[in-house]
């Protein structure tokens, strides 16, 4: 099976790509390299044995995207390509709603040319806001967001679900995601921020490896057990793996069908660090601050649904997310730009 992946060159989409191939589903990768490097194609292939197709392009192409479904057998699009730094979406929210919501409609207009009608989107468990009670299940309250990146996600749930109503033969599955950590277990492909890390685990592994100072834990004064913020990692390789499970289980199934892909499990701030600091043998430095705007107390996943109905849940320990971030961190200093 042939499987368009926007966004297949990132960080979730590249570890996706192996994994799809590890199980003989063919991914075609579009990507415009926007937050991402060339040299990930080659470290598919040097993991898998195969190189996937690879459009350099943007999903707002509407020409390029009916080029690649005249070119290709597409079954099903997995749909990654995004802008997610919730601080740069406060700054710029035109060039975020342009990107995520107009290119989701660029790209959905495609598909319906091509007579393609199936697609796995990225969503995000931003989608829920502060959640009233955890854990969170996919019947929470949505909408809530607090910056254009998370209203973006929110809006394109919403313009696939009336796309669904508009015709049941839709296939739609959003996945909505908890906190992606980890790499490739061969330290070969990881995550590799632009700048200064705007998440947890790649600011801790660039302070393991020397290249930042210290970690600034935002917050310490939070209703959880040692006041700093909870939430769900899941490794991405887990999260991958979810992709195809939904794609076997859902993916050409018609209908609406939504999942939260997490652990089920929380962990601090300060357990991360802790977490970190066994996997490479060194202590983390770290300061308090202040809270970051924005932010919230705890979350996680209730993994019931997609336990029963996708037959996945996650298997990798926080262990495996810390100690598969190190390898990678510590193999590529500078990430792809290592080489
Ligand atoms: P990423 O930035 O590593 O990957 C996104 C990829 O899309 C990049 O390779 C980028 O070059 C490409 N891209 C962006 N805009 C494009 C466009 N217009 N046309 C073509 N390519 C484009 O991010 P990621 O962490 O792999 O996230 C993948 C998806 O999952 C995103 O939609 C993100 O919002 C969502 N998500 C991520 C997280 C997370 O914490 N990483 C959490 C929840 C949801
Ligand atoms: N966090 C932190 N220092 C950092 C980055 C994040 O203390 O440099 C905290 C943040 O306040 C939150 C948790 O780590 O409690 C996870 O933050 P991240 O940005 O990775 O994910 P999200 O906010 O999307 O859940």
């Amino acid at each position: 099976m042939k499987v368009l992946v926007t966004g297949g060159m990132g960080y979730i989409g590249s570890h996706t790509c192996v994994q799809m191939l590890e199980s003989g589903i063919e991914p075609i990768i579009i990507d415009n390299l926007c937050n991402a490097n060339q040299a990930v194609l080659a470290r598919i292939e040097a993991l898998t044995g195969q190189a996937p197709t690879f459009y350099q392009g943007d999903i707002r192409d509407e020409a390029l995207l009916d080029r690649i479904f005249e070119e290709n057998e597409i079954q099903s699009v997995i749909h990654f390509a995004g802008l997610k730094a919730v601080g740069e979406s406060v700054a710029k929210p035109i060039e975020y709603y342009d990107n995520n919501v107009n290119g989701t409609l660029v790209l959905a207009r495609a598909m319906k040319t091509a007579g393609v009608k199936s697609i796995i989107f990225s969503s995000s468990a931003t989608v829920y806001g502060d959640p009233e009670v955890v854990p969170i299940t996919e019947t929470s309250p949505v909408g809530n967001t607090t910056n254009p990146y998370g209203t973006s996600k929110f809006m394109v749930e919403r313009c696939l679900s009336d796309v669904f109503t508009s015709d049941n033969e839709w296939s739609i599955t959003l996945l909505r995601y908890f906190n992606p950590v980890g790499a490739h277990p061969s330290g070969t492909m990881g995550e590799d921020p632009k700048g200064i890390p705007n998440n947890l685990m790649p600011f801790i592994a660039q302070v393991a490896v020397g290249r930042r100072d210290k970690l600034a834990v935002f917050g310490n004064d939070y209703p959880t057990p040692d006041g700093t913020g909870v939430r769900d990692y899941i490794h991405v390789m887990d999260l991958a793996d979810g992709h195809i499970a939904a794609l076997k289980a859902v993916g050409l199934k018609s209908g609406l069908h939504i999942y939260n892909l997490g652990t089920g499990k929380g962990s601090s701030v300060l357990e991360m660090v802790d977490a970190f600091a066994t996997a490479c043998g060194k202590p983390i430095p770290y300061e308090l601050q202040p809270r970051r705007p924005g932010d919230i107390a705890e979350c996680w996943a209730s993994t019931a649904k997609a336990e029963a109905d996708l037959n996945w849940k996650a298997t990798r320990t926080l262990q495996d997310m810390t100690a598969d971030s190190w390898h990678w961190q510590s193999n590529n200093p500078n990430g792809y730009d290592s080489e």
